[in-house]
């Protein structure tokens, strides 16, 4: 009889707990192959919900969720790169989210599906926002064939940089065939943003014919297009001036690696005028770049830019985070300063006190 007990309902209880304690060790990882496969899926479908979690994920700070969106990302990657990516950058007021609207518009009636990212370096030079607080294109963020995302907010640079690049491929794998990526000329962010895309336009505004001053010299070598926006009405002459102007600066640029020749135009983006022919000038920058093959290595050159930057950028984050440097700089600088120390010195022990 006791055998028998022994061999009923104990053993049963002991075998559910069994059971129970095995599932909950693989139940975390069952839910995220199978989580993983759904987002591939729906980002593949065009889901724009899932590409905004998606997009979330790889902007999480938590280790899981960030592990779980670069999963996401590797599995899309080969769905990746089908697309033109043009950057957009003026300063405030001069129009970006007006032209961006009517240029996306545009884009979604040729059937094409247009993706809008924004870089606001606001966010992490003041940690206010310049882009993200107007309520900016109502119209195109109602347009099925357009996805708005928000600003990142809250970050360095570098990490908005990986970020607008990863959510770039996303928006990709999701179908987006015009990814079009704002930014505020602020800082480093339009270099950043330059390296980033194949077509980096320009926006300005006509001046009293000093178009050409207080213009970062940087910029305007970056640009493959410079556009004068608002010209319309009486602001029309002034707007042909300013082409002018640019156009003749233009020539005394060196020729850029691409073999293009950037070009000066007018619009009136409020009116939607000049959008057309601002689409009629990436297109054959698309098809001369695509012909002399510099499409293609410009991006690679950039994923090589990128990778060198990831890599310093995270060398420099890990020696800031793992030393004793800004407990021994302010010593180191008083040694200096006194004539006990060289700067060698001084920077070999600085850098010394990595792990210490
Ligand atoms: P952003 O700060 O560069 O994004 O500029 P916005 O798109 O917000 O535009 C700033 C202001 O300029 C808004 O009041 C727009 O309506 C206006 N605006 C934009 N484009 C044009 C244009 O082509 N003509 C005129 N007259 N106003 C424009």
């Amino acid at each position: 009889m006791k055998k028998k007990d022994n061999k009923s309902a104990l053993q049963e209880v002991a075998g559910v707990e069994n059971i129970q304690r095995l599932n909950r060790n693989i139940l975390p990882q069952k839910r995220q192959r199978v989580d993983t496969t759904q987002y591939v899926k729906r980002i593949l479908a065009g889901d724009k919900i899932y590409l905004s979690k998606a997009i979330t994920l790889i902007e999480s700070q938590n280790r899981k969720r960030f592990d779980l969106g670069q999963k996401i990302l590797k599995a899309l990657l080969p769905h990746t790169g089908n697309s033109v990516r043009i950057g957009i950058t003026g300063v405030p007021g001069v129009g970006k989210s007006t032209f961006i609207e009517s240029l996306g518009k545009y884009y979604t009636s040729q059937g094409h599906k247009v993706a809008v990212l924004a870089i606001d370096p606001s966010s992490s030079l003041t940690k206010g926002s310049i882009l993200g607080d107007k309520t900016r294109m109502e119209q195109l963020s109602k347009d099925p064939r357009a996805y708005i995302r928000p600003t990142a907010s809250g970050d360095q640079l570098g990490g908005v940089a990986r970020k607008t690049r990863e959510s770039i491929l996303l928006c990709e794998a999701a179908g987006f065939d015009r990814i079009l990526i704002e930014t505020v000329g602020v800082g480093q962010s339009e270099t950043m943003v330059a390296q980033m895309v194949d077509f980096f336009l320009l926006l300005k505004l006509a001046g009293a014919g000093d178009e050409l001053q207080g213009i970062k010299r940087g910029i305007i070598e970056m640009a493959d297009l410079i556009v004068i926006n608002k010209a319309e009405g009486d602001n029309l002459q002034p707007a042909k001036l300013a082409q002018k102007a640019f156009q003749t600066a233009l020539h005394y640029f060196p020729p850029k690696k691409s073999g293009w020749l950037p070009k000066v135009l007018l619009s009136s983006a409020l009116y939607n005028k000049g959008i057309k022919e601002v689409v009629n000038e990436i297109d054959t920058y698309v098809k001369l770049t695509r012909k002399n093959d510099f499409f293609v290595q410009n991006r690679l050159a950039q994923d090589t830019y990128w990778l060198q930057e990831f890599v310093k950028q995270t060398i420099l984050d890990n020696f800031y985070k793992n030393s004793k440097y800004f407990e021994f700089l302010p010593k180191m600088i008083k040694k200096i300063n006194k004539r006990q120390i060289t700067v060698f010195e001084a920077a070999e022990f600085l850098l010394n006190l990595q792990n210490q």
